[in-house]
């Protein structure tokens, strides 16, 4: 059945009514993972049918908070939810262990408000946190995960996941320049998630904190040419800056269709694409 790729959050840390942080969720047969949990996660994940507590794992690309916002609800969630004590297990760059430790000492006293409240309830929220250096190769769920080192400086360390499963491949980058790391990870896989900006759109912003975003963050077209070069069948775009108005979506698809010939996926929160092996590069 292959890998189906959910967009549940297309925004950024930029508010908007309509698009949830980032944040999407790979399933397949035996296979339930969120790769980040940007704002709204939670709330997003519910709108796919997923509760937390059926998440096999949650993967985090890099420690930006647009990225790991919902942490504390995907955590508290997970444990209210469950019926006996059942670990959420937590992967993530160096540093995800300190951030989730910090998370819990924030969460101290709700967790003592309801331990003492419910009489059922007799565990704190189990937690396994996996710290991932580049070139780790771990099994989540059903699948085979790659991790590779991606580039978005000076956020370091950032990494980004290639998915492995029933034949079909998929990479979740994360936030990144093109790069030798992300080259790899691409290197021949079915689908390629890249979280991208419109260079054109955002260099007519005139405040000088939006401008920064542009030299760490893949444009359209590098996204087209890193799926390109790396002979990637299917380009899902998702983080858009700034975000398009309705319709304006075909305006992004566009572009990368002047830089790469294969699928392009893009479009509002819960757009969904199912990869299977027959679809591979053909
Ligand atoms: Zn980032
Ligand atoms: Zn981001």
């Amino acid at each position: 059945m292959g890998l189906t790729i959910t967009l549940l959050g297309t925004g950024t840390p930029i508010p908007d009514p309509n698009r949830a942080g980032p944040a999407t969720l790979i399933r397949g047969a035996g296979t339930t993972v969120l790769v980040d949990c940007g704002r709204g996660a939670v709330m997003r994940l519910a709108g796919a049918g997923v509760m937390p507590p059926m998440l096999d794992a949650l993967l985090i690309t890099h420690l930006h908070s647009d990225h790991i916002t919902d942490l504390n609800d995907v955590i508290t969630t997970h444990w209210v939810l469950t019926m006996q004590p059942t670990t959420l297990r937590i992967y993530g760059p160096p540093g995800i262990r300190e951030v989730v430790d910090a998370i819990m000492a924030s969460l101290r006293f709700d967790i003592g408000y309801r331990l003492a409240h419910h009489e059922d309830l007799t565990w704190e929220p189990q937690l396994e946190v996996t710290e991932l250096v580049p070139g780790t190769t771990l099994t989540v769920g059903a699948a085979t995960v790659i991790v590779a080192e991606t580039l978005h400086f000076p956020v370091e360390p950032t990494i980004g996941f290639r998915f492995e499963q029933g034949g079909a491949a998929v990479v979740l980058a994360g936030d990144s320049i093109p790069c030798e790391g992300l080259d790899s990870l691409c290197a021949g896989a079915d689908a390629y998630v890249q979280t991208v900006i419109r260079d054109d759109l955002v260099k007519l912003i005139p405040f000088p904190r939006i401008q920064d975003i542009l030299d760490y963050h893949s444009s359209i077209t590098q996204a087209a040419e890193t799926a390109t070069r790396a002979g990637v069948g299917t380009l899902v775009l998702t983080h858009y800056v700034p975000a398009p108005p309705p319709g304006g979506i075909d305006e992004w698809i566009a572009i990368a269709a002047e830089h790469f010939d294969g699928q392009i996926i893009a479009g509002d929160d819960l757009t969904s694409v199912t990869i299977t092996p027959a679809e591979a590069n053909s």
